[in-house]
C-alpha cells in the first residue's frame, strides 16, 4: 500500500489585495489557524507563499480531517480550503493518490487533471502528468466524462521540489481578513439571534471582538449569561471572540423603572448600557461598539431612537445589520451556529421592566432632562468595579501552551511559493 500523508492548502485571496501589508497579513492568519487547530490532529502548519499548508498527523481518521477542514473553512481570512495528500514522487504513489483524492471529493460527474511541475528535477513535465494521470483516473472511472471547461472536480497535482501534493476537494471558505489585522471593538452582546451575527461579521473584517453582556441578575436568573458563554463558545472555535465583561443590570433597571416616565425607559436603559461599553471600549484599547440592531425591528430601532443612544456617548457605534432582514439574520444564525442557542428563551434586561408602549420617536432633550435625576455617573463608576470576566481563546489575545512551532524552512517556502 503507497503511503501518503494528509493535508489541506488554505488558499487567501482578499490578502493578496493588500500590497504591502501582504505579509503581516501572512503571519497573522498563520499564527491564527495554529492556535486555533491545537487540539486537531495536526503535525504542522507551514506558511507557504500564497497558502497556508497543513499537515496531518499520520494516524489522523478521515472525521478528525474533514472536521478540521471545516473549521478551517470557517477561520478569517480563509478563501478557500483543499484537501488531499502529500506523497513521494514516484508516478504510481502519484496515481494512488490523485485516485483516492478524487474519491473523497464527494459527488461529481465530470472532472479534468491540473498538473504542474515547479522543478526540472522531476522527469515528466506537466503535459505529460496531465496525460499520465488522467488517463490512470479514466480506466478507473470509466462512467466519469472529462470536461476541460468547469469540470465538477478538479484533481491537482503539484510536484514540488522533494515531494507530490495532490487534492481535489475544495470547500469555500469565509473569506474576510485575519482576525487581530484590524483592532478591536466592543460588542454589546444579548443572548437574542442578532447581536453574535453582528459580532461575527466585525470578526470576519480581521476585528479582536469583546463582548459587553447585561444580565438581569439579581432581578432576574442567569440563564442570559449561560446563554451567551454558550454563544461565546461558538465563536471561540473560529476566534471570534477574546473575552465577555457580564453586568449584572437588574437592580439599576429596576431603579430607573422607578425614576423615568416609562415610555423613555428603554432608551435610558440603552443609553446606560452605552456608557458602560464606551468605558470598557477605552478600557481595552478598543475604538468602536457594536451592536446587533436592525432599523425599524423594534421601537428601540428607529432612527430617532438610535440617535438618542448614540448621544450618550462619544465613540462611533457599528451597526452591521441595520440593513438586514430578520430572515437573512437568522438564515447566518443558522450558518454561525447560534440559532439555537439564541432561540432559548432567557429572562435578561431586555424582558425586565419593559414599558406598555415604548417611545419611538424619543428627543434627545427629554431623555436628557429625565435622566438629570439620575446618579447614572456614579452607578457606571460603581458598574465598573463589579465587572465580572469570562475569557475565550483568542488567537490575538491568546498565548499558546505548547511552545511555539519552528518557522518554516527557506526551503520549505520555496518549495511551494513557486506554484502560487
Ligand atoms: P438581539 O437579538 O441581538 O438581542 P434584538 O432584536 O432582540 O437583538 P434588542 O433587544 O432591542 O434587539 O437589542 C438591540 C441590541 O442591543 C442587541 O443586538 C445588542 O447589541 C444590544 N443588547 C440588547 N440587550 C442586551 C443585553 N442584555 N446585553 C448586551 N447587549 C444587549
Ligand atoms: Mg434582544
Amino acid at each position: 500500500m503507497p503511503q501518503f500523508q494528509r493535508i489541506s492548502l488554505v488558499h487567501y485571496h482578499e490578502l493578496g489585495l493588500k500590497g504591502h501589508n501582504r505579509a503581516a497579513f501572512e503571519k497573522r492568519l498563520m499564527y491564527n489557524i495554529r492556535t486555533l487547530l491545537e487540539d486537531a490532529p495536526v503535525e504542522k502548519v507551514t506558511r507557504i507563499s500564497g497558502r497556508v499548508l497543513v499537515m496531518y498527523l499520520p494516524d489522523a481518521d478521515t472525521d478528525a480531517v474533514s472536521e478540521t477542514a471545516d473549521l478551517l473553512a470557517r477561520v478569517p481570512g480563509v478563501a478557500r480550503v483543499s484537501c488531499g495528500f502529500v506523497c513521494e514522487r514516484d508516478l504510481d504513489t502519484m496515481y494512488a493518490a490523485a485516485d483516492k483524492a478524487l474519491r473523497e471529493a464527494g459527488a461529481f460527474s465530470t472532472w479534468k487533471v491540473v498538473a504542474r511541475r515547479s522543478h526540472t528535477d522531476f522527469p515528466v513535465d506537466s503535459m505529460e502528468m496531465n496525460q499520465l494521470v488522467g488517463a490512470y483516473l479514466c480506466e478507473r472511472h470509466p462512467d466519469k466524462p472529462v470536461r476541460m471547461k468547469h469540470p465538477d472536480v478538479e484533481v491537482h497535482v503539484e510536484v514540488v521540489q522533494g515531494h507530490a501534493y495532490i487534492y481535489a476537494q475544495s470547500i469555500p471558505g469565509v473569506g474576510g481578513l485575519p482576525v487581530g489585522t484590524a483592532g478591536k471593538v466592543v460588542c454589546l452582546l444579548s443572548s437574542g439571534i442578532d447581536s453574535p451575527v453582528a459580532m461575527w461579521r466585525m470578526a470576519r473584517r480581521g476585528a479582536t471582538c469583546i463582548g459587553v453582556h447585561f444580565s438581569g441578575r439579581p432581578q432576574t436568573a442567569s440563564t442570559s449569561e449561560y446563554l451567551v458563554d454558550d454563544i461565546a463558545h461558538v465563536l471561540e472555535r473560529f476566534g471570534g471572540i477574546a473575552r465577555v465583561y457580564v453586568v449584572p443590570f437588574g437592580d439599576y433597571q429596576r431603579d430607573i423603572a422607578g425614576m423615568v416616565p416609562p415610555a423613555l425607559r428603554i432608551i435610558i436603559y440603552r443609553r446606560l448600557m452605552m456608557r458602560i461599553a464606551e468605558r470598557i471600549a477605552r478600557k481595552e484599547g478598543a475604538k468602536a461598539l457594536v451592536t446587533g440592531e436592525s432599523l425599524g425591528q423594534v421601537a428601540s430601532q428607529t432612527l430617532d431612537n438610535l440617535a438618542a443612544t448614540n448621544a450618550a456617548v462619544d465613540m462611533q457605534i457599528f451597526r452591521p445589520l441595520i440593513g438586514s432582514d430578520k430572515l437573512e439574520i437568522i438564515a447566518d444564525a443558522q450558518k454561525l451556529g447560534t440559532f439555537e442557542i439564541s432561540s432559548v428563551q432567557a429572562p435578561d434586561c431586555c424582558t425586565l421592566f419593559m414599558p406598555r408602549s415604548p417611545e419611538t420617536h424619543a428627543k434627545i432633550a427629554d431623555v436628557e432632562a429625565a435622566e438629570e435625576n439620575l446618579p447614572w455617573k456614579e452607578w457606571v463608576d460603581e458598574i465598573m468595579d463589579r465587572l465580572e470576566l469570562h475569557e475565550y481563546r483568542c488567537p490575538s489575545s491568546y498565548k499558546s501552551a505548547k511552545p511555539a512551532q519552528v518557522a518554516p524552512s527557506a526551503a520549505q517556502v520555496g518549495e511551494l511559493s513557486s506554484l502560487s
